[in-house]
């Protein structure tokens, strides 16, 4: 990058344990063969990361630097950009945590997140709350200079939201039920209604997400907390939604996802919470309920996402999201669990 001279070493965000992160001094990486350096200018802090940070997740070993939705400038490496066009540095990006080998069968059936050697920045790989992380070059799409990197750094959870539309098929003249209005719940709006979807009926325990989720477009809102679920779609679309996403990931809401389809409906399940819970299995076998997992996204649905920010349809506006200093990394942390937070998203500024 022009005028750029990147430091021999950086400050980072290392988890070290249940509970415990601290900002350390580490050495400045370099970027291997085909990989660039991103000065980081912004990274989110993801619901997944939040059991990573209880320890809680056996891919996320510490010592380990998360931080998987990011944004910043490219200052050193070569390669080819994902749009095909070559690196310089200065260059504003935003990129695709999850690092694929594209020779296994699923990478050439296309099927990319499913990559039988995936490694994703942020749990196999060290992340982004650093001021600098390598990234592959061909996983870096280009930010426009208008678009901020804290909201290029949504594209990431956009691109779950968009993969697991997708995947269901929605489309214009269907009613949609999305269970959980965080971060995920309402990128779920933006990427629903960007394929046609008007009806969108949305369920959260909380009245204040239940508002931020009505201006992002749902059309019905349901507080799971003082009212049933699946009544209060019924209510609204007596026959069933169409398609119902799980944003949470329990027993309970994955059951009111199955029970609030129409017969030959269909269920995303993409909430990780629990690992195991019970489903009625004979319930989905008489009614033909499409029962289906998304992971992450694929290329296509992260390159939508990325078109989706520059075209401002998803903002970082300060009532669901604010900036802080990566020295509020731990802090944040245990906001978010404990749910104290002023918002559900909390983006970093290192
Ligand atoms: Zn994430
Ligand atoms: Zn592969």
């Amino acid at each position: 990058m022009q005028n750029h001279t990147v430091p021999s070493e950086m400050r980072a965000l290392v988890w070290l344990g249940p509970h415990q992160m601290e900002l350390q001094t580490l050495p400045t990486p370099v970027p291997g063969k085909h990989e660039v350096l991103v000065h980081v200018g912004a990274v989110g802090i993801c619901g997944s990361e939040l059991s990573g940070y209880l320890g809680h997740n056996s891919l996320r070993v510490p010592p380990l630097i998360m931080g998987h939705e990011a944004a910043g400038t490219i200052v050193a490496g070569a390669g080819i950009l994902a749009d095909g066009t070559p690196v310089h540095a200065g260059q504003r990006v935003t990129f695709n945590p999850l690092v694929t080998c594209g020779t296994c069968d699923r990478c050439k059936a296309g099927r990319v997140n499913l990559c039988r050697n995936r490694k994703l920045l942020s749990a196999s790989l060290p992340g982004a709350f650093a001021e600098y992380v390598t990234v592959p070059a061909a996983l870096c799409w280009h930010l426009p200079e208008k678009i901020s990197f804290t909201a290029g750094s949504l594209a990431e959870p956009l691109a779950c939201a968009v993969h697991a539309v997708e995947l269901a098929q929605a489309h214009s003249g269907q009613n949609l039920l999305v269970l959980g209005a965080g971060p995920i719940g309402l990128c779920m709006i933006a990427a629903a209604k960007a394929r046609g979807v008007k009806h969108i009926i949305v369920s959260d325990i909380s009245d204040a997400r239940l508002e931020i989720a009505k201006h992002w477009g749902a059309t019905h809102t349901v507080n799971a907390k003082i009212a049933d679920t699946v009544a209060a779609t019924m209510a609204a679309f007596p026959n069933g939604v169409d398609i119902a996403i799980d944003a949470v990931g329990t027993g309970l809401v994955r059951n009111q996802a199955i029970k609030s389809v129409m017969p030959g409906g269909t269920v995303v399940l993409m909430g990780l919470h629990e690992d195991e819970t019970a489903i009625p299995t004979n319930y989905i076998i008489r009614q033909e309920i499409r029962l289906m997992g998304s992971f992450c996204y694929s290329r296509e649905a992260f390159a939508t996402a990325v078109d989706l920010i520059s075209r401002h349809v998803v903002k970082a506006t300060p009532d669901w999201l604010i900036e802080r200093p990566l020295s509020d990394g731990k802090m944040s942390f245990e906001e978010l669990l404990a749910g104290t937070s002023p918002v559900t998203k909390i983006v970093l500024i290192p």
